[in-house]
């Protein structure tokens, strides 16, 4: 057993309608105001949504991480494959202090608890500084968390410069 990620629920923000669990993973490019540098992405249907939980799984994580590659190329893709293995990485890393049950959102390239609070780290792309997680305050408020983290201008004005160690 291992831990892994799974849709939580429908709440904010939620494209994906995947009913056998919806694992979760990053799917952020370029454009994180876009939904990709604050929502997971679910690993089978590549589609959004806001909240998600750890698990603990069978399958392990590098297993899911192959399928996301896969429906990320639209091709299959080797258990063994460079990417794979560094996104597996990545996400055991973020899951490590997370107990199993913890409600999580996604930002930046961190997973945080929902209850986080006094968060600050540079991310993928951006210094951040909050005092709680955007899209737990934001719950019931997608104009809130749209001017938030889906703004532009959020990312630009905290976008890490060269040499800025994410
Ligand atoms: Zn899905
Ligand atoms: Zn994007």
């Amino acid at each position: 057993m291992n831990k892994a990620l799974i849709k939580s629920n429908d709440d904010l923000i939620s494209w994906c309608k995947c009913t056998s669990p919806a694992y979760a993973s990053s799917g952020q490019l370029d454009c994180p105001w876009c939904g990709c540098g604050w929502l997971f992405t679910c690993v089978s249907c590549r589609r959004a949504f806001s909240f998600a939980k750890v698990v603990s799984s069978e399958i392990p994580l590098r297993q899911i991480m192959q399928q996301e590659r896969s429906s990320y190329y639209n091709q299959p893709v080797a258990l063994d494959d460079r990417e794979v293995i560094s996104r597996t990485e990545w996400l055991e890393f973020e899951l490590e202090p997370l107990p199993v049950g913890s409600i999580c959102a996604y930002l930046d390239g961190k997973v945080l608890a929902v209850d986080s609070t006094d968060i600050r780290f540079n991310g993928w792309f951006a210094r951040h500084r909050l005092d709680a997680v955007p899209q737990w305050s934001a719950r019931g408020s997608k104009a809130k968390i749209e001017a938030l983290l889906g703004s532009k201008a959020y990312w630009l004005e905290r976008k890490l410069t060269d040499g800025e160690v994410s």
